[in-house]
Formats: structure tokens, sequence, C-alpha cells
């Protein structure tokens, strides 16, 4: 193609979409007004990972007592007595700098133009962008709007000013607090309260909903529950925060019945809110709410005509790898060579203890639709690699149709949940039935063996 393509934001949703695009033959460029990367390197993704590698290490650390003689012990105290939270946050910064200036020198290479500025819609093809010290105009043939999120904090959250982080400035907290309170058990606030728990923090995670991780299925729900609450984690589901206030220099919460929850800090994760105010979408005649712009195709990422939006602003999945998926399909479809989305076949993980992850339809999404369902299910207890792992807790739950056998979804609870998801990930784009991955062999000793004892049930 020989376009002008403009991608704003280079997020995970925008920046495989300017390097599909260029690869296309497109004249790229991409404005971001903070760091290459977007919210999935800096304040997401990647250094949640990092943080929870660093909790997982100081796990082992009390657990390597059980194979080790009494001597021991004092050593393995002082090693969790010695931990170093900027040292963890260090190693985490780096980690996102490395894949940022990654995602830099791939532009280079696409020779994609990159300006660091502010975009906003002057009209329907052309963009302002404030820079720091000047500002420009850029003409465009076609544009990805991938702008991305940013935390949601509503009252009464915002009554308070310190010691209250969302998950964007929890990353630079600048020392552990005593006690945590963690407002929102989706999957953000379960990986905070793995990990704030493993690095020896109390607590307390408060959800609204009478499950966490509500949009799982139930028996996950269950299952981390379980697991939170045996590394101490309080947990509070089905309770509202009322009002939030500073009492002697700490926040005190309000529950339900007026009880006070009181901590040293509070991470408020109770969801995300769409940076589209700034872009004057009024401009080029787009309607957008808190969770994203109106009217994009699902299957196309098309908005109208020559706009394209990929990423957290479509409100379709608040995931990375969806984004990114979604970008190389909006490039396409400018481009002229058709393609098409499946947000149905969009995996998802949560890396708490033990991790869980989902693709297509729970066995509730799938009754909820009325169809006719087998489920086959099998659990890590009975899985050898689990069991040489000391990481029996956890089960894979296969969903087919029971008329055709074609597969419509998997949940799996297990070590390596993240990784093994994939499998399952890769049946469903292909088509197959439960019978048709009967077949796949797996390496034993292996967890993916599970799937192979879930189907032969
Ligand atoms: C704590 C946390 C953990 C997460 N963990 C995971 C995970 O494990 N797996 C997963 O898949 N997802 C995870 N997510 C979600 C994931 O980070 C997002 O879904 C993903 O980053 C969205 O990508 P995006 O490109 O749409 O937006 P973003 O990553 O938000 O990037 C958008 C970019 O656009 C830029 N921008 C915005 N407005 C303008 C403008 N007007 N002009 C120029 N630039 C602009 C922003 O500066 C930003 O860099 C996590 C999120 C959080 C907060």
């Amino acid at each position: 193609m020989s376009l002008k393509v403009a991608v704003i934001g280079a997020g995970p949703a925008g920046y495989p979409a300017a390097l599909e695009a260029a690869k296309l033959g497109a004249e790229v460029t991409v404005i971001e007004k903070s760091l290459a990367g977007g919210v999935c390197l800096h304040s997401g993704c990647i250094p949640s990972k990092s943080l929870l590698d660093a909790a997982h290490r100081f796990d082992a650390v009390r657990g390597i007592s059980a194979l080790c003689q009494e001597s021991a012990a004092p050593a393995a105290e002082k090693i969790l007595k010695a931990l170093d939270w900027p040292k963890i946050q260090k190693r985490q910064q780096l980690v996102s700098q490395k894949l940022a200036a990654g995602i830099l020198a791939l532009f280079r290479q696409a020779k994609i133009h990159y300006i660091e500025g502010t975009a906003s819609f002057k009209d329907a093809h052309t963009l302002h962008i404030t820079q720091k010290e000047q500002s420009q105009e850029l003409t465009f043939d076609a544009v990805i709007i991938a702008a991305g999120s940013t935390a949601f904090v509503p009252p009464p959250f915002d009554k308070i000013n310190t010691h209250i982080y969302d998950n964007s400035t929890i990353f630079q907290i600048p020392q552990l607090p005593k006690r945590l309170a963690i407002i929102g058990a989706g999957a953000i606030g379960c990986e905070f309260a793995t990990l704030m728990s493993s690095l020896g923090i109390e607590v307390h995670l408060v959800e609204m909903q009478p499950r966490l991780l509500p949009i799982m299925d139930e028996a996950v729900s269950r299952l981390v529950a379980q697991s939170l609450q045996k590394r101490g984690v309080v947990l509070r589901l089905g309770q509202t925060v009322h009002d939030a206030r500073l009492e002697e220099g700490h926040p005190v919460l309000v529950l339900d019945k007026d009880e006070l929850l009181e901590a040293d800090a509070v991470l408020v994760a109770i969801g995300r809110q769409c940076n589209l105010a700034e872009l004057h979408l009024e401009n080029i005649g787009l309607e957008w709410n808190r969770k994203g712009i109106v009217g994009v195709n699902p299957r196309t990422l098309q908005v109208k005509e020559h706009i394209y939006a990929a990423g957290d602003v479509t409100g379709l999945a608040l995931l990375a790898h969806a984004g990114s998926r979604q970008g190389i399909v909006a490039a396409h479809n400018i481009g002229g060579q058709p393609m098409v989305y499946h947000n149905e076949w969009v995996p998802n993980a949560v890396y708490t203890v033990p991790e869980v992850a989902g693709v297509g339809l729970t066995r509730a999404q799938a009754q909820a639709q009325g169809l006719e369902i087998k489920a086959q299910k099998a659990f890590m207890l009975a899985n050898g690699r689990a069991l040489t792992m000391a990481a029996s807790e956890g089960f894979v739950e296969i969903i087919s149709d029971k008329n055709t056998g074609r597969l419509l979804g998997a949940t799996l609870a297990g070590p390596n949940a993240s990784e093994i998801i994939s499998a399952f990930t890769v049946a469903l784009e292909a088509g197959f039935t439960a019978e048709q991955l009967q077949q796949v062999i797996f390496p034993h000793p292996t967890v993916s063996e599970a799937i192979g004892d879930a189907l032969a049930r």
C-alpha cells in the first residue's frame, strides 16, 4: 500500500499495528505522548510479572526449610528480612526499559517515523500534535487509534491524595507498606494480593462481587480464594467501600455496616478508563465513553471509513495480546488485505498461585447460551509433574459441543497455566473436536498431560 498511516499510541496495540502497516508498504508515523510500550511495558503486564517473579523467589526461600536441616532456618529468615524493595523496583524498570528500546529499534529498522507528542484530531485527515516546545500538524490517509487506558479511580477514593495508589503508581511506591488494602479482586487485584503477600505484607482484598475473578469460572474463583487465604490474605468479598479518609496520616476505609478498614496504603484496582478525552473525537464525528469508542466493528476494527481502532480503546478485551492482534488486523484491513479478528478466542491468564487461564467458553457461559455441552475435567492432584513441583492445586476443564464434539473452550488452573492455555487456543483456532485434541501426544512428565487425562474421561 502507498498510504500515509498515522498510529496514535505505541502500546501493545499501536506498535504492532505500525510495524505491520510498514511491512505492507505504508508510510507510517507513530505519535506517542509518553513511553513506547504503553501501559503493558511500563505499568502493567511486564512490571507486574517482574514483581511476581521476585515474590516467587521469596516464596521459594520460605519453602526451602522443608528441604534443609533446621540450622538453615535462620539463614532463610535473614534473607526474607533483607528484602530490598528499591532493588526489586530497579530490576523491574530495567526489563521495561530494555523492551521499550527494542520497540524503538524495530521502528527505526522499519523506517517508521516516531513523534513524541500528544495527538488530537483537527479533522478527518489531520492530526494536531503538541510537543514539548512546539506543535505540528500531520496529514494521513488512514489512522489507527490505539491510545489505551488508565486506571479508573472514582469517588470516594479521590477524597484522599496520599497513600493511595492505582495500578500505575503502585510500581513507584517508595517503600512497602505494612498493611495494604486492595480494592477490586479482578486480575490486577488478585495478582497484587499474591505478590504483596509473598513480600510479607498484610493484605486485605475488598471486592463488591460475591466472588473474586468474577469473569472466570466459579471453580477458579474458589481455588484462587483458598490459595490467597492460605497465604494470609484477608478476603472481604461482597463488600463495598462507602467512604475513604485519612486518620492520623493513614487511610481508613468505611465498608458495609460502617466497618472500618485501616491500612498504610490503598491500591485501587477497580477498572480502567480509555484515554480518549484529549483526542477531540468530536472533530471527526465519533462518540466515546469510559469503556471505549462507540461503533468499532469487532471483526475489522474499522470505526468508519479510513478510521480504525485497536487495543483498550475498542473495549473488546483489556488485554495486551488482544490489542496486538487488533492492531495487526486493522493494519491489514487498511492495506486492502482483509483480515478478521476473533475476540471469542482471546485467551486470558491471571498470574496468581496457582496460575489460572481460560480461552473460549466456560461451562457456565456455554450453558447460558443454551448449548448442549460435554465437560471433561482432570485434577492436578493426579498429574505427576504437578506433584513433583509440590503444586498439585488445580484442574483442567474442557468444554465441547455434545452433538458435534467441537471444542468450545477450556479453563486451566495449575503451574504454567498461562503457557499451557495456548494448546487450547491453537485447537480452537484450528476448529478441533475434543477427539482430535485427544490424538495429540503430550510429553511426559508435564502439566499439559492433564489435557489428555481430562479428554480420556
Ligand atoms: C497492572 C496491570 C497488569 C496487567 N497485566 C496484563 C497481563 O498480564 N496480560 C495482558 O494481556 N494485559 C495485562 N494488562 C492490560 C494491558 O496492559 C493493556 O490491555 C494494554 O497495555 C493495552 O494496550 P494499548 O496499546 O491498547 O494501550 P496502552 O498500553 O495504554 O498504550 C497506549 C499508548 O497510547 C499513548 N497515548 C494515549 N493518548 C495519546 C495521545 N493523545 N497522543 C499520543 N499518545 C497517546 C499512551 O501514552 C500509551 O503509551 C495489565 C494492565 C495493568 C494495569
